[in-house]
């Protein structure tokens, strides 16, 4: 079985500018009495539960373990955000699930820093949950940001489940992510959808695109059957 891990945020889809600050601020402001947001630290690739706990140490409250009521009431917060305004898909992903899908040899799951509520929130109103949902729970199969707060870590809670005759590749724009594949000896396809540079990306796999479109995915799907 080959398992590919997908990234959600500026690799399947791109959630519209403002959105992740203003459903964090209500989260934060509910759960925790405080005016701030997520992007009041640097948050890319991070865990829910590592930007929950380094956002409120910048206002000099230390949090031991993030209640679940934080992940669930900013799932909430956008859900209803992501309803009025659905994220972009990005290029060539539709079509890249689509195709992986039909492979029986092929393992979909996510691999990302949010929480299975926020991811949620984000796979249902652009249509991409189906591509990651169990088939008996209906859950999004995967490992998420509520279980860690180092994201390397979630390869290898993922890795435990299975046998180590599978085969693993992980998908994804941040250099968080990229990195991650180096230290834990995965392969990678890294897209320069998010932030970073095709150029920087090239550091860290042999495997990178600008995005999918223009059928490239094509090649993402040859690049995975020879993994
Ligand atoms: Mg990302």
């Amino acid at each position: 079985m080959i398992h590919v891990l997908f990234d959600i945020d500026e690799t399947l889809l791109s959630v519209k500018h403002g959105i992740n600050r203003r459903s964090s601020a209500i989260m934060f402001h509910k759960v925790f009495g405080a005016d701030t947001d997520e992007e009041t630290i640097q948050n890319a690739g991070k865990t829910e539960a590592l930007i929950i706990r380094e956002v409120m140490a910048h206002l000099g409250t230390k949090i031991r373990k993030v209640p679940e009521e934080a992940y669930r009431v900013w799932g909430e917060a956008a859900g209803t955000e992501l309803e009025k305004n659905p994220p972009i898909v990005l290029p060539g992903i539709k079509e890249l699930l689509e195709e992986l899908s039909k492979k029986d040899f092929v393992k979909l799951a996510l691999l990302t820093g949010n929480s299975p509520w926020r991811s949620e929130a984000k796979l249902v109103p652009c249509h991409l949950d189906h591509f990651f949902r169990d088939k008996k729970s209906h859950k999004l199969v995967g490992v998420f940001g509520d279980i860690t707060e180092k994201r390397s870590d979630l390869i290898d809670f993922y890795k435990n489940n299975f046998s180590n005759k599978d085969k693993f590749v992980i998908i994804d724009d941040s250099l968080i992510g990229a990195k991650m594949s180096v230290e834990k000896h995965t392969p990678s396809i890294l897209v320069a959808t998010g932030k970073i540079s095709v150029m920087e990306l090239k550091k860290y796999s042999g495997y990178v695109f600008e995005n999918f479109g223009e059928n490239r995915w094509k090649q993402v799907v040859e690049i995975i059957e020879n993994i």
